[in-house]
């Protein structure tokens, strides 16, 4: 096979109807995997899997809110049985936030930031490992972001969900290296999707993200979910517990 092609492999992408996620699925699903998604929103999964249908792309999706135990066992169940218990390609892409200052912070918006960013990322790793291992070759990539590598006004919860990606990068990519499984994590920057869409509407925090940004400008989707298409190819089989910066040079540029 080409060390350009994805052709044969299988891919578990979480949170693939929008933004990363769903860039990521018809990445994936062009360079020739097979590709399973979940979300929450059954109506709008459905839609995403008729499009990708007319595109040609094999997806096949099912309805999960990854916070939850129970229903992550699911996923990972229906997974191993649609693709015959060999996994190559696990995406940990759901990510959500609430942005407060610390001292607001409820307990239950910690567990709920916590089960959502880092404990499904976690478990699923965990249940995904005996069918990465199964496929002979496997590849993890967690999507993180810059917040978990610098601090930024996006709140200290989902700073530290994004930084214990980021070890946990390096944990397993060490430790599952036997089991011919790599581990990536990409930390994306301001990226157009629905989740920034509310920021975009404030002028001047446009502009200071802009200010910051050597390239001058938000990223695309598509500019996230290329480099995670790229750490799955055989062409990146000697790159394992890294975490690289999607952000336009926003993290490497102290003062602008
Ligand atoms: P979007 O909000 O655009 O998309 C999120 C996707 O995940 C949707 O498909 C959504 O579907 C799904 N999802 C959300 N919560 C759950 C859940 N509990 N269970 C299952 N599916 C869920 O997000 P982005 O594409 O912007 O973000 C993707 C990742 O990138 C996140 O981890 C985020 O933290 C990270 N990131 C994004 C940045 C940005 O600027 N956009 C910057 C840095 C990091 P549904 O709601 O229907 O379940």
């Amino acid at each position: 096979t080409s060390r350009w092609s994805l052709s044969g492999t299988t891919a578990l992408v979480t949170g693939g109807t929008r933004g990363i996620g769903q860039a990521t699925v018809e990445e994936l699903a062009e360079m020739g995997a097979t590709v399973h998604t979940c979300s929450r929103n059954e109506e709008e999964l459905n839609q995403r899997l008729k499009e990708w249908e007319s595109k040609g792309f094999k997806v096949s999706g099912s309805v999960c809110d990854v916070s939850s135990r129970e229903q992550r066992v699911q996923l990972m169940e229906k997974a191993s049985s649609v693709f015959d218990g060999k996994l190559n390609i696990l995406i940990n892409n759901v990510g959500i936030n609430v942005w407060k200052p610390t001292v607001d912070y409820t307990a239950e918006e910690y567990s709920t930031l916590m089960a959502t960013n880092l404990e499904s990322s976690y478990h699923l790793c965990q249940l995904a490992h005996p069918l990465l291992k199964a496929s002979g070759n496997g590849s993890i990539v967690f999507i993180s972001s810059i917040a978990g590598v610098v601090h930024m006004f996006s709140g200290s919860i989902y700073g530290a969900t994004k930084g214990a990606m980021n070890q946990l990068t390096k944990n397993l990519a060490c430790e599952w290296a036997k089991d011919n499984i790599r581990v990536n994590c990409v930390a994306p920057g301001f990226t157009k999707t629905s989740n920034v869409k509310p920021l975009l509407e404030d002028k001047d925090l446009v502009d200071r993200v802009v200010s910051r940004t050597p390239l001058k400008r938000f990223g695309e989707a598509q500019e996230v979910s290329s480099l995670v298409t790229f750490l799955c190819l055989p062409a990146a089989s000697y790159i394992t517990g890294q975490i690289v910066c999607v952000d336009g040079g926003m993290t490497v540029n102290v003062f602008p």
